[in-house]
Parts: C-alpha cells; sequence; structure tokens
C-alpha cells in the first residue's frame, strides 16, 4: 500500500504503514494503518465499505446494555450537589462515606454542568449514561447515535438515530465518549461540533490517545486500535492541532486509561483475541492472570494516568 499524506496535519514525511488484527471479535482479519511522523495520529488507511459488519448489535459494548430509568430521589439529588457543587457539605458529605466518586461526576464537574443544561451525548448506544445522569437529576438529556436500530424516548430522555450533521440547535454540553475515534474526517466534525455547543461552553472528547505507554510497549496489539472500527487514533498533538483549527480552547487534558486495556494488549500480543474461551475478559481463571498480574496492571494504569502517559484521556474543549 502506498504511504500518504497525513489525514490531519498533511505531512508527508516519515509516516509509517502498519498492519493491525481485528480482535475485539476476534476476526483476525488485518487492515492497514499509518502512523504520521509529523502529528503522530494513527490513521485507518481504507475504510471498509461494509463497516457496519465490524458493528454486531449482539455483542458490541455500547448496544448490548438493558436502558432502565431510576427516578431521582431527594438524598440521591443531594449527594449529586455534594459531588459537584459541595452543596449541602455536611449532609452529602456522609453520603459520600466509603463512597468512590464515579468518574461522571467529573465530566460535570470540571465544565460546571447544571440540572437543567442542555445535554447532547453523541454516540451514545442505547443512552445508559443519559440514564445514569437522570438518575443523578439532570433534567434536558439527549443522545445521537448513526448505528442503533431506531429512536428510543425513555421518560424525559430523547434518543435519536443520526449523525451529528443530521443534528440542529445548540446544547450546554456535548459529550462524545469514545466516539470521536469511530469518526472519519476530524476537523469537519470538530467545526460541527462548534456549531452545536453554544458560546462559553464546552466539548468533553473521551478518545484513546496514540504514543502513550500501551503504544510503546504493545505497538500494534495495543488494544484500543480496535481495528477496522477506529478511523483515527489521535496523539496529544494532533487533538491540540484540530482543537485549535477548529477554534476552540484546549482546556484541560485527564488522562483516564483504565487497566483492562493493559490486559487486552497483553491477550492481543500472546493472540488471545476478546471473545476466546481462554480471555480474561471471559473466563478469568482460565486466562492466567492471577490476583498479582491484575494489581500489576493496576498499579500501571494509575502511575500513567498520574504522568499523563495513559493510553486514554478527556478532551475539555471550550468555545470562546
Ligand atoms: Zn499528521
Amino acid at each position: 500500500m502506498e504511504i500518504r499524506n497525513c489525514k490531519v496535519c498533511g505531512n508527508s514525511n516519515g509516516n509509517k504503514l502498519y498492519a493491525v488484527k481485528e480482535m475485539q471479535l476476534g476476526m483476525r482479519e488485518t487492515f492497514t494503518y499509518m502512523e504520521c511522523g509529523n502529528c503522530g495520529c494513527m490513521q485507518l488507511m481504507d475504510i471498509p465499505a461494509d463497516l457496519g459488519k465490524y458493528y454486531p448489535n449482539e455483542g458490541y459494548y455500547s448496544f448490548n446494555r438493558g436502558l432502565t430509568l431510576q427516578k431521582p430521589g431527594l438524598l440521591r439529588r443531594i449527594k449529586t450537589s455534594y459531588l459537584l457543587q459541595g452543596k449541602n457539605a455536611l449532609v452529602g458529605g456522609l453520603l459520600s462515606v466509603g463512597y468512590k466518586v464515579p468518574d461522571y461526576y467529573s465530566w460535570m464537574k470540571i465544565p460546571g454542568i447544571k440540572y437543567d443544561d442542555a445535554i447532547l451525548d453523541i454516540g451514545t448506544g442505547n443512552g445508559s449514561l443519559l440514564s445514569t445522569l437522570f438518575s443523578l437529576g439532570f433534567t434536558n438529556l439527549t443522545g445521537i447515535d448513526p448505528f442503533i436500530d431506531k429512536d428510543m424516548q425513555v421518560g424525559s430522555i430523547n434518543i435519536y438515530k443520526k449523525s451529528i450533521f443530521e443534528t440542529e440547535g445548540q446544547y450546554d454540553y456535548l459529550m462524545l465518549h469514545h466516539a470521536f475515534e469511530h469518526m472519519d474526517e476530524p476537523l469537519k466534525v470538530l467545526q460541527q461540533l462548534y456549531k452545536l455547543v453554544k458560546k462559553g461552553k464546552y466539548v468533553l472528547i473521551r478518545t484513546p490517545v496514540m504514543g502513550m505507554y500501551s503504544w510503546k510497549k504493545y505497538g500494534t496489539n495495543w488494544m484500543d486500535l480496535d481495528a477496522p472500527r477506529h478511523i483515527i487514533i489521535h496523539s496529544l498533538k494532533s487533538m491540540q492541532l484540530l482543537a485549535a483549527q477548529a477554534g476552540y480552547e484546549l482546556r484541560k487534558t485527564v488522562f483516564d486509561g483504565n487497566y483492562m486495556s493493559l490486559i487486552g494488549s497483553d491477550q492481543y500480543a500472546k493472540d488471545i483475541a476478546l471473545p476466546d474461551p481462554n480471555s480474561y475478559m471471559v473466563n478469568k481463571p482460565a486466562s492466567g492472570y492471577n490476583k498479582e498480574d491484575v494489581e500489576k496492571f493496576k498499579s500501571i494504569t494509575i502511575q500513567n494516568n498520574k504522568e499523563q502517559q495513559a493510553d486514554q484521556a478527556a478532551f475539555y474543549l471550550f468555545k470562546p
């Protein structure tokens, strides 16, 4: 395959090709990716015409969780307020004792999201995150995803089968949880998101980060390359470039890698696909990873997140 110019920065110097196997479904088909010699992002060379076949509705993680709605109780809302804004400190403090603060609190807290802010979750799957946010007291919740079967309405949550380019209006907050890497033409995407977010508000992009610990250690076996579903795996530099080009200020980057991706990558290096019978995700005892192994992956992950070397991050893009 011919080396091309980078889709993100246009560079043609030092671009390298790699063969990456499909391992999340265990098909083991090979796809060619190119690493840019300038901005360091990784891109799929040829997007398969039948990409839908790599997103089977059964088994793909975004789609197989059930959507249930839990009404926000008063205590729950007090606890949420405490974690978000430090309100009702005494009661909230008691409720939060021994309670590990889940990531979604920081996704709401860092950009200062209020309960009635209009929130759009892009690549929402069946909306399980939106239902969690509803149960915490958020009221204005919309999701979109072009890959779901049909529109869904659950309580006050509206979920539409459509892309960002078919979406109109303006929101207080846009969230893309592991969706951006599935999209081609990232500058066009960021420009469209810019239209959809109000001035003075944020777009959250959570995505794998190329060139960090996992890439250095596992190379093409790094689980988050996720061929061929991940079309572009961005580097810190390609994210900075694109954000600036689209008119955003990249205000904050929080590394949020998790240890499962290290285990997955370690397995891929041993030719164990995610759904294989001896995969840790399928059968822990059969996988051969003992408690100590898992603890080690966890401590490496904590270290990587702290040192900003983890393979995933949350980018907070501000529209000035
Ligand atoms: Zn580039």
